[in-house]
């Protein structure tokens, strides 16, 4: 199937192309990823989600904030003298983008053709990525990105990491910039950067970059998990439950005892 804005999100999308977020979907939990694809189960969008879109419609341009409000009617008042305007749990998203658009660098670097689908083969199968950001003139891809802090501080397998490795953006990066590359037949990579805006009553921001050895390293790292998620995607084995996300907590049947001390194990 062709891809295009209005099905590229879709289930049928989804069951013919892998993309990084049902790559980390299955990576964390195959039953989820499963029952996401089937159509069974589907995470709720939260607030932090809505606001990251926000503020990537209005930078995108483009009528995507007209989309944006069709589609999420929630997020804006639709009584008194306020109507029509952002409601305010998400009026600082605003702030967040005027942050952005005030910045020189940070205008520069999101200049050039925004929300490009792309698609390729990789590691024997179809994938599908949307570049918020691609401008091969200048030889980057950019990817806009809203987080909580730029140097809170997370814990993952007992080491300390920015927002930028817990959310895996690292992967995303690699697999999106080796796809580009795939895409338009280039033999040298284009140069994948993150543009970030904090949360923060006065939003941080910064153009984060990335070192090749990364990027190779996550690369590696897909390669090595593919096999198995499209043997668990195409029905040739069966899906593990985490029993940690929520949709094994929502689907949970207790089936016997766990002892305390084993509750904090990974
Ligand atoms: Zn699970």
């Amino acid at each position: 199937m062709k891809l295009t804005a209005d099905n590229y999100y879709s289930q049928e999308a989804n069951l013919e192309y892998m993309s990084v977020s049902q790559f980390k979907d299955f990576d964390r939990c195959e039953a989820q990823a499963m029952a996401k694809l089937s159509g069974e189960y589907a995470e709720p969008k939260g607030d932090c989600f809505l606001i990251g879109s926000y503020v990537g419609a209005v930078i995108e341009g483009n009528g995507a904030l007209e989309r944006f409000i069709s589609e999420n009617p929630q997020a804006f008042s639709s009584r008194g003298p306020t109507k029509g305007e952002l409601k305010s749990d998400y009026k600082h998203a605003d702030k967040m983008v005027e942050s952005l658009q005030s910045d020189p660098v940070c205008r520069q670097m999101l200049e050039g053709d925004k929300e490009v689908i792309i698609t390729g083969e990789l590691y024997g199968t179809l994938w599908k990525a949307k570049l918020d950001v691609h401008n091969p003139d200048e030889g980057r891809i950019v990817d806009l990105k809203t987080a909580e802090k730029l140097r809170k501080a997370y814990w993952m397998d007992g080491e300390r990491v920015s927002f930028v490795e817990n959310f895996r953006y690292t992967l995303q990066m690699a697999v999106y910039t080796e796809l580009e590359r795939i895409a338009y037949g280039r033999f040298d990579i284009l140069e994948p950067l993150i543009v970030a805006v904090s949360k923060e009553d006065v939003p941080d921001k910064a153009v984060i970059c990335f070192d090749e050895e990364t990027m190779q390293t996550e690369l590696m790292k897909v390669e090595a998990k593919l096999p198995r998620i499209l043997l668990v995607k195409e029905g040739f084995e069966e899906p593990r439950r985490c029993e940690k996300c929520r949709y094994c907590r929502q689907t949970k049947q207790v089936t016997g005892l766990i002892h305390y001390l084993d509750l904090l194990e990974a």
